[in-house]
Protein backbone atom coordinates (compact mmCIF):
# COMPACT_ATOMS: atom_id res chain seq x y z
CA UNK A 1 0.00 0.00 0.00
CA UNK A 2 1.36 3.24 -0.68
CA UNK A 3 0.79 6.67 1.00
CA UNK A 4 2.11 9.47 -1.01
CA UNK A 5 2.48 12.86 0.22
CA UNK A 6 2.24 16.52 -1.22
CA UNK A 7 5.21 18.97 -1.45
CA UNK A 8 4.54 22.31 -0.18
CA UNK A 9 7.44 24.44 0.79
CA UNK A 10 10.26 21.83 0.68
CA UNK A 11 7.67 19.55 3.27
CA UNK A 12 6.25 16.43 2.44
CA UNK A 13 2.59 16.59 3.63
CA UNK A 14 -0.81 15.65 3.51
CA UNK A 15 -3.86 17.70 2.95
CA UNK A 16 -4.62 20.27 5.95
CA UNK A 17 -8.04 18.74 6.04
CA UNK A 18 -6.54 15.03 6.37
CA UNK A 19 -8.31 14.28 3.85
CA UNK A 20 -7.36 11.07 1.31
CA UNK A 21 -8.38 9.60 -2.27
CA UNK A 22 -7.63 6.15 -2.35
CA UNK A 23 -5.71 4.77 -5.53
CA UNK A 24 -7.53 1.32 -7.50
CA UNK A 25 -5.36 -0.40 -9.69
CA UNK A 26 -7.67 0.03 -12.72
CA UNK A 27 -6.61 -3.70 -14.21
CA UNK A 28 -8.19 -5.13 -10.75
CA UNK A 29 -10.14 -2.50 -8.47
CA UNK A 30 -7.83 -3.10 -5.67
CA UNK A 31 -7.16 -0.46 -4.00
CA UNK A 32 -3.11 0.13 -4.24
CA UNK A 33 -2.80 3.41 -1.89
CA UNK A 34 -4.02 6.51 -1.25
CA UNK A 35 -2.93 10.39 -1.65
CA UNK A 36 -3.72 13.29 -0.08
CA UNK A 37 -6.94 15.14 -0.98
CA UNK A 38 -5.66 19.00 -1.51
CA UNK A 39 -8.09 21.64 -1.20
CA UNK A 40 -7.95 25.44 -1.63
CA UNK A 41 -6.23 26.02 1.68
CA UNK A 42 -3.64 23.57 0.78
CA UNK A 43 -3.22 25.62 -2.77
CA UNK A 44 -2.75 28.79 -0.95
CA UNK A 45 0.11 27.21 1.70
CA UNK A 46 1.65 26.48 -1.67
CA UNK A 47 1.06 29.63 -3.41
CA UNK A 48 3.04 31.15 0.31
CA UNK A 49 6.16 29.00 -0.62
CA UNK A 50 6.18 29.35 -4.08
CA UNK A 51 6.48 32.82 -4.31
CA UNK A 52 8.55 33.39 -1.29
CA UNK A 53 11.20 31.18 -2.91
CA UNK A 54 11.28 32.95 -6.36
CA UNK A 55 13.16 35.39 -6.04
CA UNK A 56 15.73 33.42 -4.92
CA UNK A 57 15.65 31.30 -7.38
CA UNK A 58 15.31 33.30 -10.02
CA UNK A 59 18.45 35.03 -9.29
CA UNK A 60 20.73 32.38 -9.64
CA UNK A 61 22.63 31.96 -12.89
CA UNK A 62 20.38 29.58 -15.35
CA UNK A 63 23.49 27.53 -15.56
CA UNK A 64 22.99 26.82 -11.38
CA UNK A 65 19.15 26.80 -12.40
CA UNK A 66 19.95 23.58 -15.33
CA UNK A 67 22.48 22.34 -12.91
CA UNK A 68 19.34 21.19 -10.36
CA UNK A 69 17.36 20.70 -13.19
CA UNK A 70 20.05 18.10 -14.24
CA UNK A 71 19.84 16.33 -10.80
CA UNK A 72 16.18 16.01 -10.65
CA UNK A 73 16.41 14.19 -14.22
CA UNK A 74 19.21 11.93 -12.48
CA UNK A 75 16.88 11.49 -9.54
CA UNK A 76 14.24 9.95 -11.68
CA UNK A 77 16.56 7.60 -13.39
CA UNK A 78 17.89 6.51 -10.36
CA UNK A 79 13.88 5.47 -9.05
CA UNK A 80 12.91 4.54 -12.24
CA UNK A 81 12.27 1.20 -11.65
CA UNK A 82 10.17 2.31 -8.92
CA UNK A 83 8.32 4.85 -10.74
CA UNK A 84 7.41 2.60 -13.21
CA UNK A 85 5.92 0.03 -11.35
CA UNK A 86 3.44 2.57 -9.43
CA UNK A 87 2.99 4.01 -12.56
CA UNK A 88 2.08 0.89 -14.26
CA UNK A 89 -0.68 -0.30 -11.35
CA UNK A 90 -1.74 2.88 -11.24
CA UNK A 91 -2.62 3.76 -14.57
CA UNK A 92 -2.94 0.34 -16.36
CA UNK A 93 -0.57 1.01 -19.05
CA UNK A 94 1.58 -1.77 -19.99
CA UNK A 95 4.87 -2.07 -18.01
CA UNK A 96 6.38 -2.72 -22.07
CA UNK A 97 5.19 0.89 -23.15
CA UNK A 98 5.43 2.79 -19.50
CA UNK A 99 9.22 2.64 -19.56
CA UNK A 100 9.84 4.70 -22.16
CA UNK A 101 7.33 7.22 -20.26
CA UNK A 102 10.11 7.71 -17.18
CA UNK A 103 12.72 8.05 -19.46
CA UNK A 104 10.89 10.84 -21.13
CA UNK A 105 10.26 12.57 -18.35
CA UNK A 106 14.02 12.73 -17.63
CA UNK A 107 14.58 13.56 -21.27
CA UNK A 108 12.33 16.74 -20.87
CA UNK A 109 14.25 18.27 -18.23
CA UNK A 110 17.05 17.77 -19.60
CA UNK A 111 16.16 19.10 -22.84
CA UNK A 112 14.95 22.57 -20.97
CA UNK A 113 17.78 22.73 -19.09
CA UNK A 114 19.88 22.54 -22.09
CA UNK A 115 18.24 25.71 -23.07
CA UNK A 116 19.74 27.53 -20.16
CA UNK A 117 20.96 30.27 -22.51
CA UNK A 118 18.53 30.73 -24.87
CA UNK A 119 16.09 33.21 -22.62
CA UNK A 120 17.98 36.09 -24.62
CA UNK A 121 15.91 39.46 -25.33
CA UNK A 122 16.53 41.72 -27.92
CA UNK A 123 18.31 45.01 -29.40
CA UNK A 124 15.68 46.94 -31.79
CA UNK A 125 17.12 50.66 -33.76
CA UNK A 126 14.08 52.55 -32.37
CA UNK A 127 15.38 55.88 -32.47
CA UNK A 128 19.24 57.02 -32.88
CA UNK A 129 19.35 58.34 -29.53
CA UNK A 130 18.58 55.26 -27.37
CA UNK A 131 19.93 52.00 -27.10
CA UNK A 132 16.47 49.96 -26.82
CA UNK A 133 16.57 46.19 -25.39
CA UNK A 134 13.91 44.04 -24.41
CA UNK A 135 14.75 41.41 -21.20
CA UNK A 136 12.56 38.42 -20.55
CA UNK A 137 11.11 38.19 -16.75
CA UNK A 138 9.95 35.58 -15.30
CA UNK A 139 5.72 35.65 -14.39
CA UNK A 140 6.32 34.57 -10.70
CA UNK A 141 4.51 31.41 -9.58
CA UNK A 142 3.15 29.21 -12.71
CA UNK A 143 0.22 26.95 -12.03
CA UNK A 144 0.57 23.50 -14.01
CA UNK A 145 -2.48 20.79 -14.58
CA UNK A 146 -1.64 17.72 -15.90
CA UNK A 147 -4.32 14.21 -17.04
CA UNK A 148 -4.07 11.11 -16.50
CA UNK A 149 -3.09 9.39 -19.37
CA UNK A 150 1.23 9.81 -18.98
CA UNK A 151 1.75 11.20 -15.24
CA UNK A 152 4.79 11.31 -14.62
CA UNK A 153 6.00 12.28 -17.72
CA UNK A 154 3.42 15.12 -17.81
CA UNK A 155 4.41 15.72 -14.11
CA UNK A 156 7.91 16.03 -14.68
CA UNK A 157 7.54 17.87 -18.33
CA UNK A 158 5.82 20.43 -16.23
CA UNK A 159 7.99 21.19 -14.01
CA UNK A 160 11.05 22.34 -16.74
CA UNK A 161 10.19 24.94 -18.64
CA UNK A 162 8.61 27.19 -15.77
CA UNK A 163 12.04 26.51 -13.51
CA UNK A 164 14.05 27.52 -16.37
CA UNK A 165 12.64 30.88 -17.07
CA UNK A 166 12.93 31.60 -13.18
CA UNK A 167 9.56 30.68 -12.11
CA UNK A 168 8.77 28.49 -9.15
CA UNK A 169 6.22 26.10 -9.46
CA UNK A 170 2.62 24.66 -8.49
CA UNK A 171 1.31 21.48 -10.08
CA UNK A 172 -1.67 19.25 -9.86
CA UNK A 173 -1.60 15.73 -11.10
CA UNK A 174 -4.41 13.94 -12.29
CA UNK A 175 -6.49 12.65 -9.82
CA UNK A 176 -6.96 8.81 -11.49
CA UNK A 177 -2.96 8.29 -11.14
CA UNK A 178 -1.16 10.69 -8.66
CA UNK A 179 1.12 8.44 -7.12
CA UNK A 180 4.14 8.42 -9.28
CA UNK A 181 4.19 12.72 -8.53
CA UNK A 182 4.62 11.19 -4.61
CA UNK A 183 8.19 10.22 -5.73
CA UNK A 184 9.25 13.05 -7.59
CA UNK A 185 7.70 15.22 -4.54
CA UNK A 186 10.29 13.27 -2.96
CA UNK A 187 13.30 13.96 -5.55
CA UNK A 188 12.30 17.72 -5.92
CA UNK A 189 12.52 17.88 -2.06
CA UNK A 190 16.26 16.36 -2.29
CA UNK A 191 17.28 18.66 -5.53
CA UNK A 192 15.66 21.58 -5.09
CA UNK A 193 15.28 24.84 -2.90
CA UNK A 194 12.32 24.86 -0.42
CA UNK A 195 8.91 26.18 -2.48
CA UNK A 196 10.68 26.34 -6.11
CA UNK A 197 8.53 23.04 -6.94
CA UNK A 198 4.99 22.42 -5.22
CA UNK A 199 3.46 19.31 -6.01
CA UNK A 200 -0.42 19.49 -4.94
CA UNK A 201 -2.81 16.52 -5.58
CA UNK A 202 -6.55 16.09 -4.90
CA UNK A 203 -9.32 17.04 -7.32
CA UNK A 204 -9.60 19.27 -10.40
CA UNK A 205 -12.67 20.56 -9.12
CA UNK A 206 -11.06 22.04 -5.81
CA UNK A 207 -7.31 21.45 -5.95
CA UNK A 208 -7.37 22.08 -9.31
CA UNK A 209 -9.69 25.10 -9.04
CA UNK A 210 -7.89 26.89 -6.42
CA UNK A 211 -4.80 27.06 -8.57
CA UNK A 212 -7.06 28.41 -11.86
CA UNK A 213 -8.85 31.07 -9.18
CA UNK A 214 -5.69 32.16 -7.46
CA UNK A 215 -5.12 36.02 -7.88
CA UNK A 216 -1.37 36.02 -7.64
CA UNK A 217 -1.15 32.90 -10.53
CA UNK A 218 -1.18 34.48 -13.72
CA UNK A 219 0.55 32.08 -15.50
CA UNK A 220 -1.27 28.41 -15.96
CA UNK A 221 -0.55 26.33 -18.40
CA UNK A 222 -3.17 22.89 -18.49
CA UNK A 223 -3.06 19.82 -20.22
CA UNK A 224 -6.65 18.35 -20.77
CA UNK A 225 -9.75 17.28 -22.42
CA UNK A 226 -11.67 20.49 -24.42
CA UNK A 227 -14.53 20.71 -21.67
CA UNK A 228 -12.18 21.14 -18.63
CA UNK A 229 -9.54 23.66 -20.54
CA UNK A 230 -13.24 25.88 -21.43
CA UNK A 231 -13.80 25.30 -18.06
CA UNK A 232 -10.32 26.83 -17.00
CA UNK A 233 -10.30 29.91 -18.99
CA UNK A 234 -14.15 31.03 -17.80
CA UNK A 235 -12.71 30.29 -14.16
CA UNK A 236 -9.65 32.12 -14.83
CA UNK A 237 -11.23 34.81 -16.54
CA UNK A 238 -13.57 35.79 -13.23
CA UNK A 239 -10.37 36.31 -11.52
CA UNK A 240 -8.28 38.24 -13.56
CA UNK A 241 -6.34 39.00 -16.68
CA UNK A 242 -4.42 35.62 -17.18
CA UNK A 243 -2.05 33.90 -19.82
CA UNK A 244 -3.50 30.37 -20.32
CA UNK A 245 -2.15 27.88 -22.85
CA UNK A 246 -4.08 24.90 -23.15
CA UNK A 247 -2.44 21.34 -24.65
CA UNK A 248 -6.11 19.46 -25.38
CA UNK A 249 -7.82 16.56 -27.29
CA UNK A 250 -7.74 15.09 -30.82
CA UNK A 251 -9.92 13.32 -33.21
CA UNK A 252 -6.67 12.69 -35.77
CA UNK A 253 -6.94 11.73 -39.10
CA UNK A 254 -4.46 9.04 -40.79
CA UNK A 255 -4.96 9.67 -44.46
CA UNK A 256 -3.33 6.93 -46.71
CA UNK A 257 -3.01 7.45 -50.49
CA UNK A 258 -3.29 4.68 -52.95
CA UNK A 259 -0.13 4.23 -53.69
CA UNK A 260 0.42 2.77 -50.22
CA UNK A 261 1.08 -1.19 -49.22
CA UNK A 262 -1.63 -2.27 -47.37
CA UNK A 263 0.14 -4.50 -45.43
CA UNK A 264 1.99 -1.26 -43.75
CA UNK A 265 -0.79 0.75 -43.72
CA UNK A 266 -2.44 -1.68 -41.40
CA UNK A 267 0.53 -2.08 -39.44
CA UNK A 268 1.00 1.39 -38.86
CA UNK A 269 -3.00 2.51 -38.44
CA UNK A 270 -2.80 -0.10 -35.45
CA UNK A 271 -0.09 1.68 -34.21
CA UNK A 272 -0.81 5.06 -34.68
CA UNK A 273 -3.98 4.75 -32.77
CA UNK A 274 -2.42 4.12 -30.06
CA UNK A 275 -4.09 0.94 -29.34
CA UNK A 276 -1.27 -0.31 -26.74
CA UNK A 277 -1.84 3.00 -24.68
CA UNK A 278 -5.93 1.92 -24.82
CA UNK A 279 -6.27 4.52 -27.32
CA UNK A 280 -5.75 7.12 -24.30
CA UNK A 281 -2.89 9.53 -26.11
CA UNK A 282 -3.82 13.05 -27.60
CA UNK A 283 -2.22 12.28 -30.34
CA UNK A 284 -3.99 9.02 -31.51
CA UNK A 285 -5.01 8.28 -35.08
CA UNK A 286 -8.63 7.48 -34.17
CA UNK A 287 -10.16 7.95 -37.84
CA UNK A 288 -8.29 6.08 -40.77
CA UNK A 289 -9.30 7.24 -44.04
CA UNK A 290 -8.43 4.68 -46.90
CA UNK A 291 -8.40 5.09 -50.34
CA UNK A 292 -11.15 3.09 -51.26
CA UNK A 293 -8.62 1.33 -54.37
CA UNK A 294 -6.45 0.19 -50.90
CA UNK A 295 -9.56 -0.19 -48.46
CA UNK A 296 -10.20 -3.84 -48.53
CA UNK A 297 -6.82 -4.89 -48.38
CA UNK A 298 -5.97 -3.07 -45.55
CA UNK A 299 -8.60 -3.89 -44.01
CA UNK A 300 -8.26 -7.74 -43.92
CA UNK A 301 -4.78 -7.14 -42.82
CA UNK A 302 -5.97 -4.83 -40.04
CA UNK A 303 -8.42 -6.71 -38.69
CA UNK A 304 -6.04 -9.87 -37.89
CA UNK A 305 -3.68 -7.52 -36.75
CA UNK A 306 -6.10 -6.14 -34.01
CA UNK A 307 -7.24 -9.77 -33.11
CA UNK A 308 -4.08 -10.53 -31.85
CA UNK A 309 -3.24 -7.72 -29.74
CA UNK A 310 -2.89 -9.40 -26.42
CA UNK A 311 -4.65 -8.09 -23.65
CA UNK A 312 -3.31 -8.98 -20.04
CA UNK A 313 -1.73 -7.88 -16.58
CA UNK A 314 -0.32 -4.80 -17.44
CA UNK A 315 2.78 -5.94 -15.17
CA UNK A 316 3.34 -8.84 -17.73
CA UNK A 317 6.19 -7.81 -20.34
CA UNK A 318 4.42 -9.89 -22.79
CA UNK A 319 1.02 -7.63 -22.50
CA UNK A 320 0.35 -5.60 -25.39
CA UNK A 321 -2.92 -3.52 -24.13
CA UNK A 322 -4.43 -2.92 -20.63
CA UNK A 323 -7.58 -1.98 -18.92
CA UNK A 324 -9.24 1.45 -19.38
CA UNK A 325 -7.81 4.16 -16.88
CA UNK A 326 -10.66 4.23 -14.48
CA UNK A 327 -14.82 3.45 -14.04
CA UNK A 328 -15.87 6.72 -15.06
CA UNK A 329 -13.38 6.75 -17.61
CA UNK A 330 -14.54 2.92 -18.81
CA UNK A 331 -17.87 3.53 -18.80
CA UNK A 332 -17.90 7.06 -21.34
CA UNK A 333 -15.88 4.96 -23.63
CA UNK A 334 -18.49 2.01 -23.57
CA UNK A 335 -21.28 4.52 -23.84
CA UNK A 336 -19.45 5.39 -27.35
CA UNK A 337 -19.53 1.55 -28.49
CA UNK A 338 -23.55 1.62 -28.59
CA UNK A 339 -23.05 5.45 -30.01
CA UNK A 340 -21.21 3.82 -32.82
CA UNK A 341 -24.19 1.17 -33.58
CA UNK A 342 -26.91 3.80 -32.39
CA UNK A 343 -25.54 5.97 -35.99
CA UNK A 344 -25.01 2.95 -37.93
CA UNK A 345 -21.65 2.54 -37.79
CA UNK A 346 -20.37 -1.22 -38.54
CA UNK A 347 -18.70 -2.91 -35.78
CA UNK A 348 -16.24 -4.72 -37.41
CA UNK A 349 -14.60 -6.45 -34.49
CA UNK A 350 -14.19 -5.69 -30.33
CA UNK A 351 -16.48 -3.50 -28.66
CA UNK A 352 -16.75 -5.97 -25.64
CA UNK A 353 -15.08 -6.99 -22.14
CA UNK A 354 -12.72 -9.29 -23.12
CA UNK A 355 -13.48 -12.88 -21.94
CA UNK A 356 -11.64 -15.24 -19.03
CA UNK A 357 -11.23 -14.83 -15.67
CA UNK A 358 -8.41 -12.22 -15.83
CA UNK A 359 -11.00 -9.41 -17.38
CA UNK A 360 -13.73 -10.18 -14.83
CA UNK A 361 -12.69 -7.30 -12.76
CA UNK A 362 -11.20 -4.08 -13.85
CA UNK A 363 -12.24 -1.75 -17.03
CA UNK A 364 -11.64 -4.13 -19.94
CA UNK A 365 -12.44 -3.44 -23.49
CA UNK A 366 -11.37 -4.70 -26.00
CA UNK A 367 -9.79 -3.32 -29.37
CA UNK A 368 -12.06 -1.94 -31.34
CA UNK A 369 -12.53 -0.63 -35.08
CA UNK A 370 -15.75 0.48 -36.63
CA UNK A 371 -16.61 0.36 -40.26
CA UNK A 372 -18.94 2.32 -42.40
CA UNK A 373 -18.25 5.93 -40.92
CA UNK A 374 -19.29 8.75 -42.08
CA UNK A 375 -17.97 12.19 -40.64
CA UNK A 376 -21.69 13.26 -38.71
CA UNK A 377 -21.29 10.02 -36.34
CA UNK A 378 -20.65 10.86 -33.20
CA UNK A 379 -17.91 8.37 -33.21
CA UNK A 380 -16.38 9.97 -35.80
CA UNK A 381 -16.43 13.59 -34.22
CA UNK A 382 -16.02 13.27 -30.37
CA UNK A 383 -12.77 12.24 -28.73
CA UNK A 384 -13.35 9.01 -27.39
CA UNK A 385 -9.59 8.59 -25.78
CA UNK A 386 -10.02 4.85 -25.70
CA UNK A 387 -9.41 1.59 -27.85
CA UNK A 388 -12.16 2.83 -30.58
CA UNK A 389 -10.89 3.30 -33.96
CA UNK A 390 -13.09 5.12 -36.87
CA UNK A 391 -12.36 4.03 -40.46
CA UNK A 392 -13.39 6.13 -43.46
CA UNK A 393 -13.64 5.23 -47.33
CA UNK A 394 -12.77 7.91 -49.65
CA UNK A 395 -12.50 8.61 -53.23
CA UNK A 396 -11.92 11.88 -54.19
CA UNK A 397 -9.28 14.08 -52.11
CA UNK A 398 -10.68 17.13 -51.79
CA UNK A 399 -13.50 14.81 -50.14
CA UNK A 400 -10.62 13.28 -47.81
CA UNK A 401 -9.56 16.66 -46.58
CA UNK A 402 -13.35 17.84 -45.67
CA UNK A 403 -13.45 14.83 -43.45
CA UNK A 404 -10.33 15.42 -42.03
CA UNK A 405 -11.04 18.57 -41.11
CA UNK A 406 -14.56 18.28 -40.39
CA UNK A 407 -14.20 18.11 -36.27
CA UNK A 408 -13.47 20.72 -33.69
CA UNK A 409 -9.81 19.65 -33.21
CA UNK A 410 -7.26 19.97 -34.86
CA UNK A 411 -4.00 17.93 -32.66
CA UNK A 412 -2.29 15.80 -35.28
CA UNK A 413 -2.61 14.08 -38.82
CA UNK A 414 -0.65 11.03 -40.44
CA UNK A 415 -0.55 11.23 -44.20
CA UNK A 416 1.08 8.57 -46.11
CA UNK A 417 2.11 8.95 -49.40
CA UNK A 418 5.13 8.64 -51.87
CA UNK A 419 4.52 11.86 -53.70
CA UNK A 420 6.54 14.88 -52.08
CA UNK A 421 3.93 16.85 -53.41
CA UNK A 422 0.37 15.04 -52.49
CA UNK A 423 1.86 14.88 -48.85
CA UNK A 424 2.51 18.44 -48.93
CA UNK A 425 -0.85 19.54 -50.21
CA UNK A 426 -2.13 17.38 -47.27
CA UNK A 427 0.11 18.67 -44.80
CA UNK A 428 -1.10 21.98 -45.64
CA UNK A 429 -4.82 21.65 -46.00
CA UNK A 430 -4.77 20.12 -42.92
CA UNK A 431 -5.92 21.98 -39.95
CA UNK A 432 -3.81 20.47 -37.27
CA UNK A 433 -0.80 21.55 -35.39
CA UNK A 434 1.30 18.47 -35.63
CA UNK A 435 1.59 16.56 -38.66
CA UNK A 436 3.52 13.32 -39.72
CA UNK A 437 4.40 12.61 -43.64
CA UNK A 438 4.85 8.83 -43.48
CA UNK A 439 5.04 8.28 -39.63
CA UNK A 440 2.89 8.67 -36.79
CA UNK A 441 3.23 8.97 -32.75
CA UNK A 442 6.83 10.43 -32.67
CA UNK A 443 7.30 13.85 -31.06
CA UNK A 444 10.86 15.16 -31.54
CA UNK A 445 11.80 17.94 -28.44
CA UNK A 446 12.66 21.04 -30.32
CA UNK A 447 9.85 21.07 -32.82
CA UNK A 448 6.45 22.88 -31.41
CA UNK A 449 3.86 20.67 -30.45
CA UNK A 450 0.14 22.04 -30.09
CA UNK A 451 -2.69 22.12 -31.83
CA UNK A 452 -5.42 24.11 -33.86
CA UNK A 453 -9.01 24.65 -33.14
CA UNK A 454 -10.17 23.16 -29.92
CA UNK A 455 -6.94 21.25 -29.47
CA UNK A 456 -5.41 24.06 -27.98
CA UNK A 457 -3.43 27.46 -27.63
CA UNK A 458 0.35 27.69 -27.59
CA UNK A 459 2.91 25.42 -28.35
CA UNK A 460 4.84 22.77 -26.22
CA UNK A 461 8.65 20.44 -26.22
CA UNK A 462 10.40 23.53 -28.19
CA UNK A 463 11.69 26.88 -27.40
CA UNK A 464 7.97 28.52 -27.59
CA UNK A 465 7.30 26.88 -24.69
CA UNK A 466 10.05 27.87 -22.87
CA UNK A 467 9.92 31.65 -24.06
CA UNK A 468 6.49 30.94 -22.55
CA UNK A 469 7.18 31.23 -19.39
CA UNK A 470 8.67 35.22 -19.47
CA UNK A 471 7.10 38.11 -20.13
CA UNK A 472 9.03 40.84 -22.24
CA UNK A 473 10.35 43.83 -20.90
CA UNK A 474 11.14 46.85 -22.68
CA UNK A 475 13.81 48.88 -21.37
CA UNK A 476 15.03 52.56 -23.14
CA UNK A 477 18.06 54.03 -22.44
CA UNK A 478 18.84 57.67 -23.37
CA UNK A 479 22.33 57.96 -24.64
P1 LIG B 1 -9.38 16.26 -17.82
O1 LIG B 1 -10.53 15.53 -17.29
O2 LIG B 1 -9.62 17.50 -18.59
O3 LIG B 1 -8.42 16.54 -16.58
C1 LIG B 1 -7.12 17.07 -16.73
C2 LIG B 1 -6.68 17.70 -15.43
O4 LIG B 1 -7.53 18.81 -15.13
C3 LIG B 1 -6.77 16.77 -14.23
O5 LIG B 1 -5.68 17.00 -13.36
C4 LIG B 1 -8.08 17.22 -13.60
O6 LIG B 1 -8.17 16.89 -12.24
C5 LIG B 1 -8.00 18.71 -13.80
N1 LIG B 1 -9.29 19.42 -13.70
C6 LIG B 1 -10.53 18.92 -13.91
N2 LIG B 1 -11.46 19.89 -13.74
C7 LIG B 1 -10.78 21.02 -13.43
C8 LIG B 1 -11.18 22.35 -13.14
N3 LIG B 1 -12.45 22.73 -13.16
N4 LIG B 1 -10.22 23.27 -12.85
C9 LIG B 1 -8.93 22.91 -12.86
N5 LIG B 1 -8.49 21.65 -13.11
C10 LIG B 1 -9.40 20.72 -13.41
O7 LIG B 1 -8.50 15.33 -18.79
P2 LIG B 1 -8.08 13.83 -18.52
O8 LIG B 1 -9.27 12.97 -18.66
O9 LIG B 1 -7.24 13.74 -17.30
O10 LIG B 1 -7.10 13.60 -19.77
C11 LIG B 1 -7.53 13.25 -21.04
C12 LIG B 1 -7.59 14.46 -21.96
O11 LIG B 1 -6.30 15.09 -22.02
C13 LIG B 1 -7.90 14.05 -23.39
O12 LIG B 1 -8.80 14.97 -23.93
C14 LIG B 1 -6.55 14.15 -24.08
O13 LIG B 1 -6.60 14.33 -25.47
C15 LIG B 1 -5.95 15.32 -23.37
N6 LIG B 1 -4.50 15.34 -23.52
C16 LIG B 1 -3.93 16.29 -24.33
C17 LIG B 1 -2.56 16.29 -24.53
C18 LIG B 1 -1.90 17.30 -25.42
O14 LIG B 1 -0.67 17.43 -25.35
N7 LIG B 1 -2.61 18.01 -26.27
C19 LIG B 1 -1.77 15.36 -23.88
C20 LIG B 1 -2.39 14.41 -23.06
C21 LIG B 1 -3.75 14.41 -22.88
P3 LIG B 1 -8.93 15.53 -11.82
O15 LIG B 1 -8.20 14.43 -12.52
O16 LIG B 1 -8.79 15.46 -10.37
O17 LIG B 1 -10.33 15.70 -12.28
Amino acid sequence: MIESRMLIGGELVAAKSGEWIDSLNPATEEKIGRFPSAAKEDVDAAYVAAEAAQVKWAALSSGDRAHMLRNVAAGLRQRADEVLRVEVMDTGNTISKMKADVEHAAHAIEYFAGLATEIKGETVPASSDNLHITIREPYGVVGRIVPFNHPIKFAAHALAAPLMAGNSVIVKPPEQSSLSAGILAEICKQELPPGVVNIVTGYGRSAGDAIVRHSGIKRIAFTGSVPTGLAIQRSAAEIGVKCITLELGGKNPLIAYPDQDPEKIAEVAVQAMNFSWQGQSCGSASRLMLHESIYDAVMEKLLKRVASIKMGDPLDAGSQMGPLNSKAHYDRVCSMVQAGLDDGAKLLIGGKRPEGDAFKKGYWLQPTVFGNVTSEMRIAREEIFGPILSVFKWSDEAEAFRIANSTEYGLTASIWTNDIKTAMRAARTIKSGYIWINNNSAHYYGMPFGGFKNSGLGREEGSDELLSYTENKSIHIKL
